[in-house]
């Protein structure tokens, strides 16, 4: 386990990317917490909560939930103690004025954003990683083929009973991809601009990747 101090990263990606998968290990190795707005937000609907029923409605066709709300989720997350040294945010943001507003936040606590991974796998090949994907309650997720957990449907992490994310079918990808490229896609620019945008080639090996993701963080603890 690694210790940088104040690592604030985003993985940027389309559904599909491996942002969740690296996300999760690099949060294991310098020990920050990794943040997954998707994962916070479908807590909040299997509570059954009014706000969780609301969620539910945009999440399960696949659209963007409103900013407003996704927002007031994640700043709140990002005021926990475990955020102090850095965090990992996985699916968040999706659109330029979600950026622009963790940009103003950010400032307010003098701990600006490190870098903004950027995940990048075609479209044809999301469709086919997502129809596949597994996933479990833990945020652990699996693919039928090349991730297979040590126990067919069961979680190597928790135990628990893998299912399929009902927004992993067919029409849901198609939707989720064009939103990507319509909405998120711009944030590639947004963080170019800013000097601040690392692709990596999210075809290659999961441990490949991880290699990668970790050079880039080293070498920004060295700058
Ligand atoms: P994910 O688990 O990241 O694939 O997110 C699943 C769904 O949650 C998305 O299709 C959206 O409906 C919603 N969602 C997650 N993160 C965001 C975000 N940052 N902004 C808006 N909607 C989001």
């Amino acid at each position: 386990m690694s210790q940088v101090s104040n690592l604030d990263l985003i993985f940027l990606g389309p559904p599909g990317a491996g942002k969740g998968t690296q996300a999760r290990k690099i949060s294991a190795k310098y020990n920050i917490p990794q943040i997954s707005t998707g994962d916070l937000m479908r807590a909040s609907v299997l509570s059954g909560t009014p706000i969780g029923k609301k969620l539910k409605k945009y999440m399960s066709s696949g659209v963007l939930v409103p900013d407003e709300l996704v927002l007031e989720i994640l700043l709140d997350r990002l005021e926990e103690s475990d955020c102090q040294y850095g965090f990992v945010l996985d699916g968040f943001p999706r659109t330029v004025p979600q950026a622009e507003t963790l940009a103003n936040a950010l400032i307010k606590k003098k701990s600006p954003i490190s870098a903004v991974i950027s995940i990048e796998v075609p479209d044809e090949d999301i469709t086919k990683r997502l129809t596949a994907r597994r996933n479990c309650k833990c945020g652990a997720s699996y693919h039928l083929e090349f991730l297979k957990p040590k126990v067919e449907g069961v979680c190597d992490y928790c135990g628990k009973k893998l299912f399929q994310r009902k927004d992993d079918t067919k029409e849901v990808i198609e939707n989720r991809l064009c939103i990507y490229h319509k909405q998120t896609a711009p944030l590639i620019d947004f963080y170019q601009k800013q000097k601040n945008l690392y692709p990596v080639d999210g075809k290659k090996k999961i441990e490949m990747i991880f290699s990668e993701i970790c050079d880039i963080i080293n070498k920004l603890d060295s700058l």
